[in-house]
């Protein structure tokens, strides 16, 4: 099987074929038909296995059917510098942060009028207690510098770090997962789940949410 039965959109598929992906990976063909209708997602596989061709072909297919067109924030807005975000992944390490923003350049080329942002936080801050550990992502949303009124997909890469270390809270209570509205799609991807994981995220997870394991 290849690329061309599995991806329906052009610009996706010459993409991928300039970034020298020839066959789809298991949890490529696993998770890409079932992504696409739109249900919640929580797929185990550990770096390597192709997970991160996966939620970037979900998430350019979804600014797609979306009809999705770059806009400034409405004119009641107090804030005229805000990015109106569609798509929000999130990754535990700067090198993920990175390598995932490499891949989503990379098969997106084809597309005209998207925008792909890494925001990492952290460094500067490091020595304040309170903001040391925060994700930027959370501070930018909390500062109202991303709209995130139009999210249309999240994504937790490695969730098992997202959902263990530091950032549990931000992820849990904070803003990512917890000002979202339920109905978004949400897809998860983490190379282990044990009972406390997948009971966190079967939290954010609406019914008849898929399971690739
Ligand atoms: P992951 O960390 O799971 O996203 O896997 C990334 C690695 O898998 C990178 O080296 C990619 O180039 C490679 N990869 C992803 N999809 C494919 C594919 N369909 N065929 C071959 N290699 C792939």
């Amino acid at each position: 099987l290849t690329f061309d039965k599995l991806l329906t959109d052009k610009r996706i598929l010459d993409g991928m074929r300039d970034a020298g992906y020839e066959k789809p990976s298991p949890i490529q063909l696993q998770s890409i038909p079932v992504g696409r209708l739109g249900m919640d997602l929580i797929a185990k596989a550990k770096s390597g296995t192709g997970k991160t061709v996966v939620f970037s072909v979900l998430a350019l297919e979804k600014l797609d059917t979306d009809a999705f067109v770059p806009q400034a924030r409405g004119a009641n807005s107090e804030s005229t510098s805000c990015v109106l975000t569609t798509v929000i992944i999130a990754a535990p390490t700067r090198e993920l942060a990175v390598q995932i923003t490499q891949v989503l350049n990379n098969i997106s080329r084809h597309f005209t009028g998207i925008q792909i942002q890494t925001f990492i936080g952290g460094m500067a801050l490091e020595d304040d207690k309170t903001n040391a550990r925060k994700a930027q992502i959370v501070h930018l949303i909390e500062c109202m510098a991303l709209d995130v009124s139009q999210v249309k997909m999240v994504v937790l890469d490695e969730a098992d770090k997202l959902m263990e270390s530091h950032f549990s809270e931000q992820i849990k209570y904070g803003t990512i997962l917890y000002q979202i509205p339920a109905s978004v799609q949400k897809l998860f991807f983490s190379a282990t789940y044990d009972e406390s994981l997948l009971e966190k995220v079967e939290s954010f997870t609406k019914p008849g949410a898929k399971y690739v394991m």
